[in-house]
């Protein structure tokens, strides 16, 4: 990791259950702020986590190291523990418990949570938001399934058409900003990046949608099993069965890694603006190239634009942003920028005011 040149890292530990392992990060967490008293690199801590497993002592090391929280928040009760089943039944209070515990003792921006789209979430967006209105975030992320791990096995239960998310985004979004409208702030994260895509000089930064793409030049994920590899995504591929992604292992240094074939492979696939179909669309200064997502779906890193759920997501999404954008009225708009900006609807309608 110190062998990047990057002044900013962020050190996510993901699962599983990383604080099942909790031994192991917070041994790794130290290795890192000792060898940074003599790097000086800006560095952030992530766990991803269901919270389950939060004792007091991870919470006192958490707050030593300013660790930030990303958690998984479905919806209200029935959805959330439909989702995630264990054998009490009680997914969800637990999870609300440990937000609850975060957030008294690391403070309230300490903790965020991702939501997992089922297709029985799809029959209820408004519920979802107003789980997490109910629960003081200020973000929300209406994410579709992704192609892999369990998400793959599942399929027959747990999938959907890019026809039907769409269909949901849209019907979740006019009520978001119904609901800003009335002075509550909660953005659509992604609907965030996308904006800051259309409507700054400056990338979002989100790995799935740069171009060149950022899986493996601006994210690498080092596997329990010592294996290195371009993105979450392409690890979770393993569970497929499926390790053609791999770039080596931590045994390697990074330039060897980034030397890679698979690397070579990615980045040759990874330019939007060389693709057939990107090359001639209209959104291509927005949208991105994700290779992995293709290879997971297609086969193929380059893949198809015009059998692409990437494509289809981003398509409809964007073009849906623009209609808001064009044809949307005062309030819509200043709902919108308000997202750009991090700032309450009512700051953008009157500068200063804080009712
Ligand atoms: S919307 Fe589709 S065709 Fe257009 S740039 Fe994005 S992926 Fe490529």
């Amino acid at each position: 990791m110190f062998e990047s040149n990057a002044r900013a890292l962020t050190v996510e530990f993901q699962g599983g259950e990383p604080l099942l392992a909790f031994e192991r990060v917070r041994q790794i967490i130290e290795w890192i702020v000792e060898r940074n008293v003599v790097e000086q690199r800006d560095i952030q801590f992530v766990i991803t986590t269901t919270l389950h497993h939060l004792t007091e002592e991870v919470i006192v090391f958490a707050k030593k190291h300013h660790i930030q929280f990303s958690t998984s928040l479905d919806g209200p009760a029935s959805l959330h523990n439909a989702n995630r089943p264990t054998p009490s039944r009680d997914s969800y209070e637990r999870t609300l418990d440990g937000i609850r515990r975060v957030r008294e003792h690391l403070g309230h921006e300490a903790v965020s949570a991702l939501t997992t789209l089922t297709a029985k979430s799809l029959e209820q967006p408004r519920a979802i938001i107003d789980e997490y209105v109910a629960q003081g975030f200020s973000s929300i992320s209406l994410r579709p399934l992704s192609p892999y791990g369990f998400a793959s096995k599942g399929a027959q239960r747990l999938d959907y058409s890019m026809e039907r998310y769409l269909a949901f985004y849209k019907e979740a979004l006019a009520y978001l900003l119904e609901i800003n409208q009335q002075g509550v702030y909660l953005s659509e994260s992604y609907a965030s990046l996308l904006l800051k895509n259309i409507l700054t000089p400056f990338s979002s930064g989100y790995v799935d949608l740069r171009s060149p793409a950022g899986a493996g030049t601006a994210a690498l994920v080092y596997n329990y099993d010592g294996y290195v590899y371009p993105s979450d995504e392409a690890r979770m591929l393993l569970e497929m069965g499926e390790d053609g992604l791999r770039l080596g292992s931590v045994h390697q240094p990074l330039a060897e890694l980034l030397r890679s074939p698979v690397m070579e492979a990615l980045l040759a696939s990874g330019v939007a603006e060389t693709l057939p179909g990107c090359v001639d669309c209209a959104l291509v200064p927005y949208c991105g190239a994700d290779p992995v997502e293709h290879f997971a779906r297609q086969g193929d890193p380059i893949g198809h634009r015009a059998f692409s759920s990437f494509c289809k997501k981003n398509l409809g999404l964007l073009q849906h942003l623009f209609e808001l954008l064009r044809d949307g009225d005062d309030d819509i708009q200043s709902v919108l920028l308000s997202w750009l900006n991090r700032r309450a609807y009512s700051e953008v309608l009157f500068p200063g005011y804080r009712g």
